[in-house]
């Protein structure tokens, strides 16, 4: 399986970051190995120092697709969950600075801790999922699916232009504003409405 993670796809995030608006989306790869579960701890990496948190809704694809058809996109995908991009932020900025690749800042071991998934029955209106961040109980995040540049089927129907879609593939779609560094005790619990889905340490 593969994580394709959108960028840029909430306005206020992307001027925290003094990031033009995308036109398109922007999305970028993390490997398999980026996969953190069951709220096990994240031990924070030698070779970064300003790890930020960036708390995204993710959608997880149900069945093998291409070229998908915007008006179908909401078939491919039955459940809907929480994750963190962690980002190095201090590689990104440089790697920004030489306009290369993310790779280094974005899909390292870990960099992607994930929640439990909801079905998506659950949620009546796709543009309207609340989603928050705890930081040591205190709230950092706080998004909603409605606030997104481009929307979940939008997101499936451009990325299954160029690469095929499988089962089990996960899409982060985006971190509102409010992102921040973590440091070694801090405890990061995520929320879709008010179940919380994710509860982990950084070690
Ligand atoms: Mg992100």
């Amino acid at each position: 399986m593969k994580i394709i993670c959108i960028g840029r796809n909430y306005v206020e995030h992307a001027k925290e970051l003094n990031n033009p608006l995308p036109k398109e989306p922007v999305f970028f790869l993390k490997p398999d190995s980026a996969i953190l579960r069951r709220n096990h701890p994240f031990f924070y990496p030698d070779f970064s120092n300003e790890i930020h948190f960036e708390t995204e809704l993710v959608l997880k694809i149900c069945k093998v697709g291409k070229h998908i058809p915007e008006g179908f996109a909401h078939t491919y995908y039955k459940e809907i969950g929480i994750g963190i991009d962690f980002t190095a932020r201090d590689l990104q900025k440089k790697a920004k600075e030489k306009g290369l690749p993310w790779e280094i800042a974005k899909a390292f071991d870990f960099s992607a801790p994930l929640g439990k998934f909801l079905p998506r029955e659950k949620f009546s209106d796709m543009k309207n999922i609340p989603f928050s961040l705890l930081l040591n109980g205190e709230k950092k995040q706080d998004g909603n699916s409605g606030n997104m540049i481009f929307s979940f089927d939008r997101i499936i129907s451009y990325v299954s232009q160029f690469i095929s879609l499988k089962m089990g593939d996960l899409i982060f779609t985006g971190t509102p504003e409010g992102v921040g560094p973590i440091t070694k005790g801090d405890r990061l619990q995520a929320f879709i409405g008010e179940e919380k889905l994710l509860d982990f340490g950084i070690k």
